[in-house]
């Protein structure tokens, strides 16, 4: 039997650490950097301390919890405590929150897994800030020092995010993998002319090229997977008034797939049909690939391992792909890594909305300390043997 996490102390602590920068809107604002984002940083270290664990913080503000004797090779736990403004109480919260439970509840059952264990509160995730470098800052540089060297692995506890889970009926789900995601600027070229005077028949009208590209883009996901989603945020047209058609047009589309081989069949799709299209319409257009975050697998030994203790503490549980990005992304590109999901009540989340039952908050964490125990098992046995030798 492993210990049992005291889901009292886990629902106390999130509903504190969701009084630091809580906002008369109902929502969370600990932007990375701002006064309430170091108070939260602040309480976690005093958590850590009063449990009689050693607290510390590297260069970039990611705060460190581990037992006073602990030993390296560390298995690596936690997530983000930076929140977006006016987000909700459990995205990455949740995870540091638990995180510590999971270490504080090994560590007063003097289990020797505990000595090999390192939470952590990631700085900067959401990368919304002022002078922020764009998210995921924490987990990155992490992973260019030196003491990624000592770890052994990293688990994540969220919450998804969106409303598969919930739509389901799903409690718990091992997560396989994060999309790749890609984004696109498509420019239009026709010619500007009257729009009374001009026949359709003799327009070069490059806003209908956008507007019917835009329109295509859901086809074209679905066509290549059922799995992938696809976004037009941006448009425009110039010279952008009605009685002038558009002679230059512009959209920004952006896809995210499981796989950067499906992501390369989007593209490939995309292509065929601005040009189709721009040929139907007399314009020619350009393709222009902004940026690209390739898709990341974690190491599918953990996910199996997380998968089993998921399907051990529920019979609801699924493997998914994560949609949004989250800091194991780039832990995964270092050690080995898994995840595991809660579900987010009605799909909300970067919203005072966000919730998830307090049982499944508490079905959650157990599974990440079962996962640490699962995961942590050889180097427990050998710290054992070390012991009886
Ligand atoms: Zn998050």
């Amino acid at each position: 039997m492993s210990p049992t996490i005291r889901a009292e102390r886990l629902l106390a602590d999130l509903t504190h650490l969701a009084q630091i920068g809580a906002g008369s809107d109902g929502g969370i604002h600990r932007v990375a950097g701002s006064a309430a984002d170091f108070a939260a940083r602040d309480w976690l270290d005093k958590t850590l301390r009063c449990a009689g664990l050693h607290s510390y913080r590297d260069q970039v503000g990611n705060v460190f919890g581990r037992t006073q004797r602990g030993n390296g090779p560390w298995l690596l736990i936690g997530s983000h405590s930076d929140t977006v403004p006016g987000g909700g109480h459990l995205d990455g919260a949740y995870g540091v929150i638990a995180a510590i439970e999971v270490l504080r509840t090994l560590h007063e059952a003097g289990h020797p897994a505990a000595d090999h264990i390192e939470v952590v509160a990631f700085w900067d995730e959401e990368g919304v800030g002022a002078g922020s470098m764009g998210g995921l800052v924490g987990s990155s540089a992490l992973c260019r020092h030196p003491h990624a060297e000592e770890l052994s692995g990293y688990l994540e506890l969220h919450i998804e995010q969106g409303p598969r889970m919930d739509d389901q009926g799903l409690e718990l789900a091992a997560v396989t993998g994060i999309v790749g995601v890609r984004r696109y600027r498509i420019s239009v070229q026709g010619v500007e002319n009257h729009a009374g005077t001009t026949p359709f028949s003799a327009r070069s009208d490059a806003g209908r090229v956008v507007t019917r590209t835009a329109a295509a883009v859901q086809d074209i996901c679905q066509e290549v997977n059922g799995s992938v989603v696809g976004n037009v945020g941006a448009v425009g047209f110039g010279p952008g008034t009605p009685n002038v058609v558009p002679g230059t047009a512009w959209l920004e589309v952006e896809v995210r797939a499981a796989s950067d081989a499906i992501l390369d069949l989007v593209e490939q799709q995309l292509r065929l049909v601005l040009d189709r299209i721009a040929a139907e319409e007399g314009c020619s257009g350009t393709f222009t690939a902004t940026s690209a975050k390739p898709a990341a697998h974690f190491d599918t030994a953990f996910v199996d391992t997380v998968d089993g203790v998921c399907h051990t503490l529920s019979d609801r549980t699924e493997r998914l792909v994560s949609y949004a990005g989250h800091d194991a992304s780039v832990l995964s590109t270092r050690v080995p890594t898994a995840m595991i999901f809660v579900p987010s009540t009605g799909g909300f989340s970067h919203s005072s909305r966000e919730s998830t039952p307090d049982h499944l908050l508490v079905l959650g964490a157990q599974a990440l300390l079962d996962s640490v125990l699962a995961v942590t098992a050889p180097l427990t046995r050998r710290t054992l043997q070390g012991a009886s030798a």
